[in-house]
């Protein structure tokens, strides 16, 4: 179930959809509303859903924390793409062997570390 806390309250908001199809939230007891109406925002609304999915996360957390999360979350993306980057550098300037498995092996100990970090803010 795709849900929010209120930043305030930190009531699970379920997300719903506007007629133009974008995401919003809102939480009654606070009258609080939160839209997501842009490209990048949905895609990283989508993104956190994602990832929360995947990993049985559960937030049930006010906004400070779901910040951090998000952080995290970009931060994985990162390190998502640093691992892309180093695909393309691999096969354009075929970087040895050794020199691969070290940069893959930092940006798997990074990509732990940021899943452990998001494993304790959701716990
Ligand atoms: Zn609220």
């Amino acid at each position: 179930m795709a849900v929010l806390p209120c930043f305030l309250c930190g009531k699970e908001l379920d997300q719903r959809m506007a007629k133009s199809g974008k995401p919003y939230f809102v939480c009654d007891p606070c009258g609080t509303q939160f839209f997501v109406r842009r490209k990048q925002g949905i895609e990283k609304l989508a993104y956190l859903f994602r990832t929360i999915r995947e990993h049985n996360l559960v937030l049930r957390h006010h906004g400070q924390r779901l910040f951090e999360i998000s952080a995290t979350l970009n931060e994985l993306s990162e390190v998502g793409r640093e691992f892309e980057k180093l695909d393309d550098s691999i096969s354009i300037f075929s970087k040895s062997k050794r020199e691969k498995q070290r940069a893959l092996t930092i940006l798997k100990k990074h990509m732990q570390k940021l899943l452990n970090d998001l494993e304790k803010l959701t716990r």
